[in-house]
């Protein structure tokens, strides 16, 4: 059927739209001839809209710039690049998609050898110039159909996979996936010496939510409490749901102090976000306990189980509020307000407005800054501060405190 005889215009061989036939596939055809292009378009045209390409480097552009290309026809002879060299840069494509798309050849009868060298490259199958277009029809249709199954079960295998790491009601990572996920992450944080954090969560009389305004009220504060959680925390954090009304943040590169600001920020987001279901506003917060990685804390269950009591205490203590340790006080757990931060995580408090949880720190605070104003006075200012000034200012604070 390809003797080349028919005579084809080939400015009507413009691409066709593949709207115009949303539920044909799309295959492309390779060749130099126009004619053997129109000939092989024909024999497939009542199943498949097909796309032509005059040699190697042109079907690679159609490749890479139509993903809706499901399988190839090509030539072996083409100038420039040539079916060997198109197949060969397919298998080789960073898109699996490429990698995949099934190749039928296009050969001379007798050519053995092109045949074994094209079977190397990654052909899938070849067809001879002398076929008919019945042959070649059904070649192309067992081909397209073979990788679309393929895809299929591809796609039905990720679904599979992501519904066994994903909470149905949330779309939260489920509790098998982060711990999965996490202790990978705290092995790197142990290797690099990085800090890390986990921050545990649970909704305040939650059974009395669903008790007042029905289990769908309950459902519907779970969802929209998986959205504030997740815009309140950042990138690089893993939240997840553990289960019931109990989520968990792990944080990489997140120290304790930082991990308190986080668990203020989740805790206020709460607290702030007006939860409407139904025309009732539901009242909504949480408790937080949070834990924090240390030489003695390698693994993520030890973290979790830290947190967990930390969060129960939080509980005890009248909920709606976080739970840390306190290093300045022998490991004694307290709550976070008594910990006082580091001048550099007290400037950036106050860059974010979170200045509250600083008033009862100031004395501490501003007595770590003493020798600043000192060093300044000793580099022969025309205004040195006055220093006893400043003393006097930092004991009425420390008087403030009490
Ligand atoms: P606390 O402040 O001490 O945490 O009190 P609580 O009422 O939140 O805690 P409790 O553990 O007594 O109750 C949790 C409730 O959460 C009971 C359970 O029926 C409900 N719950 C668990 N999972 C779901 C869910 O997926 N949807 C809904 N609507 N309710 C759930
Ligand atoms: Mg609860
Ligand atoms: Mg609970």
């Amino acid at each position: 059927m390809f003797d080349g005889n028919e005579l084809v215009d080939t400015a009507s061989e413009a691409i066709v739209s593949h709207d115009q036939h949303p539920e044909k596939a799309r295959i492309l055809i390779a060749d130099d001839s126009a004619t053997i292009r129109a000939t092989l378009s024909k024999a497939v045209n009542d199943e498949f809209v097909s796309v032509g390409a005059s040699d190697g480097e042109q079907a690679w552009n159609l490749l890479e710039e139509d993903v809706s290309i499901e399988l190839v026809v090509t030539d072996l002879a083409m100038p420039g690049l040539d079916g060997f060299g198109l197949i060969r840069r397919m298998r080789s494509s960073d898109s699996s998609r490429i990698r995949n798309t099934p190749v039928i050849v296009v050969t001379g009868a007798n050519d053995t050898a092109a045949r074994e060298r094209a079977f190397i490259e990654g052909a899938n199958d070849f067809i001879a110039k002398t076929s008919d277009h019945v042959e070649f029809l059904a070649r192309v249709r067992a081909h397209q159909k073979l990788a679309q199954t393929i895809r299929e079960l591809e796609s039905s295998r990720r679904f599979l996979k992501e519904q066994a790491n994903t909470d149905p009601l949330t779309k939260l990572a489920n509790r098998r996936n982060f711990f999965t996920v996490v202790s990978a992450v705290l092995a790197q944080m142990h290797r690099q010496n990085e800090h890390f954090s986990v921050v545990m969560l649970d909704i305040d009389h939650f059974k009395r939510i669903n008790d007042t305004y029905g289990h769908q009220a309950g459902d519907f504060v779970l969802v929209e409490l998986a959205q504030v959680l997740s815009s309140a925390i950042r990138e690089g954090d893993l939240l997840a749901r553990m289960g019931g009304e109990e989520f968990v943040v792990a944080s990489p590169y997140t120290n304790r102090l930082a991990a308190i600001v986080l668990s203020e920020r989740l805790r206020k987001s709460v607290e702030d976000k007006k939860f409407v279901f139904e025309g009732n506003q539901i009242p909504v917060t949480v408790s937080l306990g949070v834990a924090s990685k240390t030489n003695g804390t390698d693994d993520i269950d030890k973290l979790i189980a830290i947190a967990d009591a930390r969060l129960y205490m939080a509980k005890e203590k009248g909920r709606n509020r976080i739970c840390a340790s306190d290093k300045s006080r022998n490991g004694r757990i307290t709550e976070s307000v008594v910990v006082c931060p580091k001048v550099d995580e007290a400037l950036t408090m106050i860059k974010h407005g979170n200045t509250f949880r600083l008033l009862p720190h100031l004395h501490e605070l501003a007595e770590q800054l003493l020798p600043l104003f000192e060093l300044i006075n000793e580099q022969d200012v025309d205004q040195p501060f006055d220093i006893d000034e400043i003393r006097k200012t930092i004991e009425a604070l420390e008087s403030l405190d009490e």
